[in-house]
């Protein structure tokens, strides 16, 4: 994958208010071509590894417990830039501190549960790509 992707996942809070199509209308509002996509519902397992970075933080429990209780959207996300704008289009990780208009502050609920993930670099991008999609499922 190369520098112009980022991976994102709609999480379980957001899919169970009904958010899905309102973030994906501001994905494609803000320029990203999506060219990887699935519905899906994370493992214990699978939600240990991807998080396995935050493994030994206070709210590593409580974080698997939470992305692994439902249903989420997976994507990689094509635009030039993709990481930082992404990023800049999520907004903070505690929606309290997430600038006005972004998908955090208008959807996420708490720090924990704050609606979306956004890569947080080139690296980590396809590398979460890569744990999500087979290369055939990436266009
Ligand atoms: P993400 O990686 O999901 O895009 P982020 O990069 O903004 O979020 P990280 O520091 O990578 O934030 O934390 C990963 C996730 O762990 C957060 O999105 C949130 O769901 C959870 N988390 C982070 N900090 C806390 C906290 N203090 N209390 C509870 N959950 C937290
Ligand atoms: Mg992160």
């Amino acid at each position: 994958m190369t520098g112009n992707r980022t991976f994102t996942m709609i999480k379980p809070d957001a899919v169970e208010n009904g958010h899905i199509g309102a973030i994906l209308d501001k994905i494609n509002a803000a320029g990203f071509k999506i060219v990887a996509m699935k519905y899906t519902q994370l493992s214990k397992r699978d939600a240990e590894a991807f998080y396995a970075i935050h493994s030994e933080r206070p709210f590593f429990g409580e974080l698997v417990e939470f992305m692994t209780r439902g249903p989420i959207v997976s994507a990689i996300l094509e635009k030039d830039n993709a990481v930082e704008d992404f990023r800049a289009l999520i907004g903070a990780t505690n929606p309290a501190e997430a600038a006005e208009g972004t998908i955090r502050k208008l959807y996420a609920t708490s720090i924990g549960e704050n609606a979306v993930h956004g890569s947080d670099s080139d690296e980590n991008a396809a590398i979460e790509g890569a744990f999500h999609f087979a290369g055939r499922e990436i266009f």
